[in-house]
């Protein structure tokens, strides 16, 4: 039987590249998205025998051991989860240094190296109930558990820590003096925020109209960690960048499907920020926020993706003035005020 194993692995290569391209790009970020030559360890460019809807039978051929399955995912669950633990770490100590650290990492690894990015097909393949199989798709598995634990648990934790395109963002909005930034007035800019529920709604239904896969690119930019796509696609890609350097994370704010679902999904956030009954008269951390999520003493968690920064204002006594109003309440005799619950 060994003369034939050439013809088996060819039989295999075509059914692969025939059947479970289509098959992966449905049920995991785009094909297009990821790097041109994946490396091994991609798990949805090695659909298992399920996935693939054709009766081919390889007697003799072995069944894969755990280990066999497990040894090219290895090293990428072993990054992922360290890249999760620094992200964890930097927000939990709300260390301004270690958030860059993280989201460049985010940039470099999950962008350009690995293109783990939740897209719109992953909304998609929400809708069909269709998933990668789990044995070969540990990785993205941990990414997808991640963002939405951690979402349920401090809301767009995921926006403001491990979305490559989020990061590249928060990057040069950190780069990019202030001088040249345009802020968008209130009137304007908060409804168009709804745009991207309207996108997420229209993608969608575009989508279950047409089990069209490919509107993706045309919705979100994340293909450009892949290097692919058109010349077409780039220019629109740089428009959007040179827009974002003049309104900071425009995409984000304004038209991100994904993260209008997160926000949706926000909804049941467990730990959510602090908030004083004092911050209905104070704005201080209110201009800080770059995402426009804070309203008074409301902060719109759908809106809120965890960076921080209102936070370290909250913690520091020197520029957030709610402890000064209970000492005045106190020496006039008045009873303190209850805190705010966070919303
Ligand atoms: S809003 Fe979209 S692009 Fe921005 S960080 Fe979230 S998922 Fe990424
Ligand atoms: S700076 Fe302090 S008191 Fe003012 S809104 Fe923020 S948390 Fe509230
Ligand atoms: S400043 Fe506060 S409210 Fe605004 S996005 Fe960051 S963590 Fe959320």
């Amino acid at each position: 039987m060994k003369g034939s194993c050439p013809l088996r692995r060819t039989v295999l290569l075509l059914t692969l590249i025939l059947v479970g391209g289509p098959l992966a790009a449905q049920q995991t970020p785009p094909a297009e998205a990821t790097p041109p030559e994946p490396p091994a360890t991609v798990p949805q460019q090695s659909p298992g025998p399920s996935d693939l809807d054709v009766d081919f039978e390889f007697e003799d051929e072995p069944a894969e051991t755990f280990g066999q399955i497990l040894a090219p995912q290895v090293l990428d669950l072993v990054l992922l989860s360290a890249f999760f633990a620094l992200a964890l770490v930097s927000f939990f100590r709300k260390n301004v240094a270690l958030k860059y650290v993280t989201l460049v990492l985010a940039v470099g690894y999950l962008g350009f190296a690995k293109s783990y990015l939740i897209s719109v097909v992953n909304l998609f393949g929400l809708v069909d109930w269709s998933w990668p199989e789990v044995k070969y798709s540990l990785g993205w598995y941990l990414l997808a558990g991640f963002t939405v634990g951690s979402t349920i648990l401090w809301g767009r934790f995921y926006c403001g820590r491990v979305c490559a395109f989020g990061a590249l963002t928060q990057i040069l909005d950190a780069i990019v003096p202030a001088r040249l930034r345009v802020e968008l007035p209130a009137a304007i800019g908060r409804p168009l925020a709804w745009t991207k529920y309207a996108l997420l709604v229209g993608v969608v239904a575009y989508y279950l109209l047409t089990r069209d896969l490919m509107v993706y690119r045309y919705v979100e930019p994340f293909w450009m960690f892949g290097l692919s796509e058109s010349a077409a696609l780039w220019a629109g890609l740089g428009v959007l960048l040179v827009a974002t350097v003049f309104v900071r994370n425009l995409y984000c704010r304004y038209l991100c499907p994904v993260g209008a679902f997160l926000g949706v999904l926000s909804a049941l956030t467990l730990f959510r920020i602090k908030r004083w009954s004092e911050c209905g008269t104070c704005r201080i951390c209110e201009k800080t926020c770059l995402y426009d999520a804070i309203r008074g003493p409301r902060i719109l968690v759908a809106e809120c993706v965890r960076c921080d920064d209102c936070e370290r204002v909250y913690a520091d006594s020197e520029t957030c003035p709610h402890w000064l109003i209970p000492v005045r309440r106190l020496a006039k005799g008045l009873p303190a005020l209850p805190r705010a619950p966070g919303r």
